[in-house]
């Protein structure tokens, strides 16, 4: 095992990734930016080295800072959290190359799933289900892009290949639009991505977000450990994540979940990865693979009982998975609301001195947060500031218990949106179960007009 691990990232995730090593016995060197420096998990972590000024393309993303800070530091492996450099195949491959191990997949795994044109090729071919469209990026000629998209039937959406971050995709309803569209995504994806490619997706009018976490080791082994409905979004960010996925059968879900580890296999995966999945009418529908830890990891620990962090260490040390399929079992019900420093009726960021900050605690709940009384949070990056992660034996218990710990959460000197996840946790079709990805925006719209 690791003696010493670089922790490329900040804020809560550091913290998190900073819990498992101390858990684990490894030391840990946390980089941070003049920002962070007043950080109580900057000043927790057994080493701290400042990598530059607040903007993240010096500091977080700054490669040669962070790689020259785990020669400085004699750290043996490098996690980069989510966000930031985790994605980044470049940064992957120069972290090896320079004697390091990278806590992720190889950078091979990394770029073959960061261009969602390979991506779905590679998943159609291991037998996951993908939204039916153009079979790999669209070609130059028009006739043959009407030719596609009336053969996938309207509304389609043409996407970047290199898109991210809910950017590059364009719908589009009726084929008068269709060219013009491709044009200005390809102009578009070409400027922000440097890969014009794009391709083209039947849209899927009211699906749910599903996904599937993996973990996989070196040794060949690969296991699914249930899935997250993350269906909840605003402008394609979640809020509310929960596992598992209500009113899904478990022989469908099954299913899917057997595909991706099967895949995970077969392109020689390694660490932990997410299969994003849209759901509509009984069907899965892979849109992407994302290559790291996720912010809504510890619903999934907390059915599973798991911890998916410690996991990317040991199998990142060439560790085999402790278990197979078979011993893991879901129990429960849990359910996880991001805390964002934000206005919670206009969603404006809201930085500042945090001058109260009271955490809910009790049985089954989970507080994943670097802010404390007097933390100031810093202008420029996410507004997240924490999760509240509840844990029940039913989906009524964890709805009972997610209310009961923001009624005592209280914040103060900034907004947060935890008022905005008082009223869902009280509203009628939340507590039904399975919105779809635009329930939460529809909600938005009437009650807070
Ligand atoms: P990104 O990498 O930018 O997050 P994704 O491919 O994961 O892009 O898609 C982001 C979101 O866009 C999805 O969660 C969904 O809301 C919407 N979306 C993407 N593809 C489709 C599709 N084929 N039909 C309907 N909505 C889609």
């Amino acid at each position: 095992m690791f003696k010493k691990i670089l922790i490329a990232n900040r804020g809560e995730i550091a913290l998190r990734i900073q819990r498992a090593c101390r858990e684990m016995g490894i030391k840990s060197v946390v980089v941070y930016s003049t920002a962070d420096r007043e950080a109580k998990y900057v000043k927790l972590a057994d080493e701290a080295v400042c990598i530059g000024p607040p903007a993240s393309a010096q500091s977080y993303l700054n490669m040669p800072a962070i790689i020259s800070t785990a020669e400085v530091t004699d750290a043996e492996a490098i996690h980069p959290g989510y966000g930031f450099l985790s994605e980044n195949a470049d940064f992957a491959e120069r972290v090896e190359q320079s004697g390091f191990t990278f806590i992720g997949p190889t950078p091979e795994s990394i770029r073959l799933m960061g261009d969602k044109v390979s991506a779905k090729q590679a998943m159609i071919k291991a037998g996951v289900p993908c939204v039916p469209g153009s079979e790999g990026a669209l070609p130059e000629d028009p006739k043959e892009i009407v030719r596609i998209a009336r053969e996938i039937r309207y509304p389609v959406i043409v996407k970047a290949a290199g898109g991210g971050g809910g950017r590059g995709m364009r719908v589009v309803h009726t084929e008068a639009a269709l060219l013009h569209a491709v044009q200005t995504t390809r102009t578009e994806a070409g400027a922000a991505f440097g890969n014009s490619a794009v391709y083209l997706e039947k849209f899927l009018e009211n699906p749910r977000h599903i996904e599937i976490q993996v973990l996989a080791d070196q040794h060949k082994a690969a296991v699914w450990l249930g899935e997250r409905d993350c269906s909840m979004q605003r402008r394609h960010q979640k809020i509310i994540e929960e596992a598992p996925a209500p009113g899904i059968a478990r022989r469908v879900i099954e299913k899917v979940g057997e595909r991706c580890a099967a895949a995970c296999k077969r392109i020689g995966y390694r660490g932990a990865g997410t299969f994003e999945f849209l759901y509509e009418d009984g069907e899965f529908y892979f849109i992407e693979m994302n290559t790291r830890v996720q912010v809504e990891h510890p619903v999934t620990e907390l059915v599973t009982g798991i911890d998916i962090v410690q996991m990317q260490i040991r199998v990142a040390a060439g560790e085999k998975l402790p278990f197979i399929q078979r011993n893991i079992e879901m129990r429960g019900h849990a359910i996880e609301c991001r805390v964002n420093a934000e206005d919670p009726y206009v969603f404006t960021p809201s930085p500042g001195r945090i001058t109260l900050w009271h955490a809910p605690g009790g049985p089954g709940v989970r507080v994943d947060s670097h802010a404390y009384t007097n933390y100031y949070v810093p202008p420029n990056y996410d507004s997240m500031i924490g999760k509240i992660i509840v844990h029940g034996d039913t989906r009524e218990q964890a709805l009972a218990r997610m209310r009961t710990a923001l009624s005592e959460m209280v914040v103060e000197g900034i907004l947060t949106n935890i008022p905005l996840h008082r009223e869902l946790m009280v509203d009628a079709k939340f507590i039904e179960g399975g919105t779809s990805i635009h329930y939460l925006e529809g909600w938005l719209g009437q009650h807070r007009r």
